[in-house]
């Protein structure tokens, strides 16, 4: 059962501009990377991934929003915040975002890949129900964690170790308590949410703040323990992790401190419960990291983990 390696070839197309941190260069790092690595490449299951339809974007977000989203981008772009555009193509982008995962998430439950990493941007966890923020329009992983419930899963796990809390998730999953979103990130930093004292309203929110520059076993610690505390007497049906790769040593938005060792060992210890809990199935997808060739290196030793 080969890991699958979901992109789309609209994800280039949300444009912010090169000054911005969030480009279309993040995504080319990636497959720059895998040009050093070919053995990976080939045991790879190169997929193209899909745009989400309005209804699935519905699952995570008001209609109004996703109507404003896609008025946005044929009028040739809109600003939502200091940080956070819509240009031309960011629809067909954002929807090629949030399909991708539901791909992923498709081919997982039927078994024609267990596991999947979803290269897409913009990122996602940021977006809240009816409004962008943070360079994020709609809630992939959110998204993709709702439609898994939606199809009969009764239990998803989603683990988000980027640098920043995933505020957006929270609030749009934390009222479903078939989902368990653990969010570890630095603190205080962007957003300003993510307490450990916020745990939802139905306590199915772990939230794990950590300061900045730390060993970076403390932080790879901090985020097991708190898996292990979501998934206690609850058994996942699958697992989701949105994987921000600004969580590593040096990324010019955060301060955390992992190394590309920390990355395959945080995605081993996923992958050895995931095995136990529900034959394996974890689907992996990018949210930050903005060092691009740090970046690709971080995405071949999470693939490497994942296979
Ligand atoms: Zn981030």
């Amino acid at each position: 059962m080969s890991l699958a390696f979901i992109s789309h070839s609209d994800v280039g197309r949300h444009d912010n501009g090169w000054n911005h941190p969030e480009h279309v260069g993040r995504i080319r790092a990636i497959t720059r990377a895998m040009r050093y690595h070919p053995e990976l490449f080939m045991s790879l299951e190169h997929v193209e991934g899909r745009h989400a339809t309005v209804d699935e974007l519905a699952l995570a977000h008001d209609r109004g929003y996703i109507e404003r989203v896609r008025a946005a981008s044929a009028a040739g772009g809109a600003r939502f915040d200091a940080d956070t555009v819509a240009s031309e193509g960011s629809w067909d982008a954002a929807t090629a975002a949030a399909g991708s995962v539901i791909e992923a998430v498709e081919r997982s439950l039927d078994g024609r890949n267990l596991r999947s990493f979803v290269a897409v941007r913009p990122p996602g966890h940021h977006a809240l129900r009816d409004q962008a923020m943070g360079f994020c329009l709609f809630g992939s992983v959110a998204i993709g964690a709702l439609w898994a419930r939606s199809r009969g899963v009764a239990r998803v796990l989603i683990v988000d170790w980027d640098v920043h809390h995933g505020n957006g998730t929270q609030a749009i999953v934390e009222q479903d308590a078939g989902i368990h979103f653990v969010s570890m990130h630095q603190w205080p930093w962007y957003p300003g949410s993510g307490a450990a004292e916020d745990r939802g309203p139905h306590g199915n929110v772990w939230n794990v703040p950590m300061p900045p520059g730390l060993p970076a076993a403390r932080y790879r610690d901090a985020i097991m323990a708190a898996v292990d505390a979501a998934t206690d007497g609850w058994t996942p049906g699958l697992v989701l992790i949105s994987a921000g790769f600004d969580s590593l040593a040096g990324d010019p938005l955060g301060g955390f401190t992992l190394e590309l060792d920390d990355v395959r060992d945080l995605t081993r210890l996923l992958v050895e419960r995931a095995e136990r809990w529900c034959g394996g199935r974890v689907v992996s997808a990018l949210e930050g990291g903005y060092e691009p060739d740090r970046l690709g290196e971080a995405v071949i030793a999470h693939l490497d983990a994942l296979r």
